[in-house]
C-alpha cells in the first residue's frame, strides 16, 4: 500500500485498470478454458465409448471360436491408433484372451470388482479405461432377444481400450496459450490507448497543481497551458481567470494593509504624543497646585489656633475644621495622582533592603487608627515573625492601602491582618467584615479612578485610585493581587510578594 502511494493520479488510474483488466481477462480464460475441456472430455470419452463398441463387436466371432491368434490380430489393429494405449480381450472367465499395447505401458487401470453387463469406463489423469461387454448375439439387444424367446444371449467375456489424453490435453495447451496471447496482446493494446485517454485528464490536473503549489509558497505570475478537448482548454483558461484576479484582490489587500498601518502608526504617535503632552500638563499643574494648597493648608490651620475661646467662634472653627479636612483630601489625590503618573512613566525604582513584616505592619496600623476608631472597628494582626528582601516604601503603600479601604469600607467590624511565608514569597491577607464587593466589579476595582458606587465617595471618601496605584506596586514587585468578597459580609485581599535578590 505503501508503494502505491508513491504513484501520481495517472500512475494509479492507469494501474488500477491495468489490474482490474488483467484479473478480468484472467477469470474469462479461465471460464472459457474449463468450459472447453470439460466439452473436450465429455465428446472426447463418448468418441471412445462408441469405439470400444466397435471394438467389442468385432472380436465377437473370435471369442466365441477361441481363436487367440486372430483375437491378438484385431486388438493389434485397434492398439495401432496413437491415442490407444492398451486394447485386451478377455473371456467371461476373466482370463486375458488377447492383448496389444504401446510397448513399455503398464496400465492398470484398477476397474476391481466391476460388473460388465453394461459399458463403462474409468478416468484417470492422464488416461480413460472404457470396457464394454461381448455378448454372442451382439450387437442385438434386449429387445431382439425378447424377439427370440425372451432368452438372454450369452456372455461371452469383455474389452478393455485403454485411450490416452494426451492429444486432448495437448490441444487445450494449445487453445490456452493462444487464447493467453491473444487476450495479453489486447491488454497491451488497451493499456496503451487508455494511458493516452487517462493523460488528457491526468495532465492538466498535474499542472494545475504545480500552479497552485506556486501560489501556496506566493510565487505570483503562474498560468496553465491546456490543449486538446474544448471542455479542458475553457477549464484551464478559467483556473487562470481565477488566480489573475487573486492576484489583483492580493495586491488591493496589501495595498490596504499597507495604508492602514500607516493610518494607525500616525494615529498611535498622535496618541503618544497627546498621552505625553497630558501627563506632562497633569504633573505639572499637580505640582503647581500643591504649593498653593500648603499655603492654603498652612492658613486655615493658623487662622483655626488663633480664633478667640468661646461658644461665639464655634460656627467659625467648625468650618475650618472641615475646610482643613477638605483641602487635606485635596492635597493627597494630587499625591495619589502624580504618584500615578510616575508609576506609568515607570519612573518610581524599588529599593531592595530586608523587611521585618511585623514592624512595618504597626506603623501602617498607627497610621490608620484615627479611621479605625472614626468607625469602630477592631484591628487583629496575626502574622508571623517573617522577613523579605523588598522596597520598604512599596510595600508600605501596599499595606496602608489595604488597611485604609478596610477601615473605610467596615463599620463596627472586625480586620484581621494575617501574613506568612510560602517558600521566598510573602503572602498577605487583609480581611474584613464590611459592605464586600459585588462580584462583577471584583477586577474593575483596579481600575483607576473606579468605584463601585461613585455615591460612596462621599460618604466615604476616597478617589478611586487607591486600589489602582496598589496593583501597580505589586506588579512593579513582580507580585499578584487578588479580592474575594460576599456582599454584606466582607472582603478579603490577598498580595503575593516575591522576596527580591539582594
Ligand atoms: P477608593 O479611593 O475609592 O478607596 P480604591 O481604588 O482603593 O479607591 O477602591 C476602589 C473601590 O473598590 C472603592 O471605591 C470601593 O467601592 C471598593 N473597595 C475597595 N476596598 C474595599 C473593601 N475592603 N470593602 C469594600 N469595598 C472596597
Amino acid at each position: 500500500m505503501k508503494r502505491f502511494s508513491r504513484f501520481d493520479l495517472r500512475q494509479r488510474y492507469n494501474l488500477a485498470l491495468l489490474m482490474t483488466l488483467a484479473i478480468a481477462s484472467y477469470l474469462l480464460i479461465l471460464c472459457l478454458y474449463l468450459a472447453i475441456k470439460s466439452y473436450a472430455n465429455e465428446y472426447t470419452s463418448h468418441y471412445w465409448q462408441e469405439h470400444t463398441g466397435i471394438f467389442a463387436d468385432s472380436i465377437q466371432y473370435s471369442v466365441t471360436m477361441g481363436a487367440k491368434a486372430r483375437s491378438e490380430a484385431i486388438a493389434n489393429n485397434f492398439a495401432n491408433d496413437k491415442n490407444v494405449l492398451k486394447a485386451a480381450i478377455y473371456t467371461s472367465q476373466q482370463n486375458l484372451l488377447a492383448t496389444a499395447g504401446k510397448a513399455g505401458k503398464t496400465i492398470d487401470c484398477n476397474k476391481g470388482q466391476q460388473s460388465f453387463g453394461q459399458p463403462f469406463f474409468i478416468e484417470a489423469s492422464d488416461y480413460w479405461c472404457f470396457y464394454e461387454p461381448v455378448y454372442q448375439d451382439s450387437p442385438a439387444g434386449a429387445f431382439e432377444q425378447k424377439l427370440a424367446g425372451a432368452q438372454a444371449s450369452n456372455y461371452l467375456g469383455y474389452v478393455e481400450l485403454v485411450v490416452s489424453k494426451a492429444e486432448m490435453t495437448g490441444l487445450l495447451q494449445q487453445i490456452l496459450t493462444v487464447s493467453g496471447l491473444i487476450v495479453g496482446l489486447i491488454l497491451v493494446v488497451i493499456y496503451f490507448v487508455v494511458r493516452r485517454f487517462s493523460g488528457n485528464f491526468t495532465e492538466p490536473m498535474v499542472e494545475m497543481v504545480a500552479v497552485l503549489k506556486n501560489v501556496a509558497q506566493g510565487i505570483p505570475g503562474g498560468r496553465v497551458s491546456f490543449t486538446g478537448a474544448p471542455d479542458i482548454v475553457s477549464m484551464g483558461d478559467t483556473f487562470n481567470e481565477m488566480l489573475a484576479r487573486i492576484e489583483i484582490n492580493e495586491q488591493i489587500l496589501a495595498q490596504k494593509i499597507e495604508d492602514r498601518t500607516f493610518e494607525l502608526k500616525t494615529a498611535l504617535d498622535r496618541s503618544e504624543a497627546a498621552n505625553d503632552y497630558k501627563t506632562h500638563i497633569i504633573a505639572t499643574v499637580s505640582h503647581e497646585m500643591k504649593t498653593p494648597l500648603h499655603a492654603i493648608s498652612a492658613y486655615l490651620e493658623l487662622i483655626h489656633n488663633n480664633l478667640p475661646e468661646g461658644t461665639d467662634y464655634d460656627l467659625s472653627r467648625d468650618f475650618h475644621r472641615r475646610a482643613m479636612t477638605r483641602a487635606g483630601e485635596l492635597n493627597e489625590l494630587i499625591g495619589n495622582i502624580l504618584l500615578h503618573g510616575k508609576l506609568n512613566a515607570n519612573k518610581v525604582d524599588v529599593v531592595p533592603a530586608s523587611l521585618t513584616l511585623q514592624t512595618l505592619i504597626n506603623e501602617c496600623v498607627d497610621k490608620i487608627t484615627p479611621i479605625l476608631e472614626r468607625n469602630r472597628n477592631s484591628i487583629k494582626l496575626l502574622g508571623q515573625n517573617v522577613s523579605i528582601i523588598s522596597d520598604a516604601e512599596v510595600v508600605k503603600h501596599i499595606i496602608n492601602n489595604l488597611l485604609s479601604n478596610a477601615g473605610k469600607f467596615t463599620l463596627a467590624g472586625d480586620i484581621k491582618v494575617n501574613w506568612w511565608k510560602e517558600q521566598s514569597v510573602l503572602v498577605l491577607k487583609v480581611t474584613d467584615t464590611g459592605c464586600g464587593i459585588p462580584q462583577q466589579f471584583h477586577q474593575k476595582i483596579f481600575d483607576s479612578f473606579w468605584q463601585v458606587d461613585m455615591s460612596m465617595t462621599r460618604e466615604y471618601g476616597g478617589t478611586g485610585l487607591g486600589l489602582a496605584i496598589t496593583k501597580q506596586f505589586v506588579d512593579l514587585l513582580d507580585g499578584e493581587i487578588s479580592v474575594s468578597s460576599t456582599v454584606g459580609k466582607g472582603s478579603v485581599f490577598t498580595v503575593r510578594i516575591p522576596s527580591q535578590s539582594s
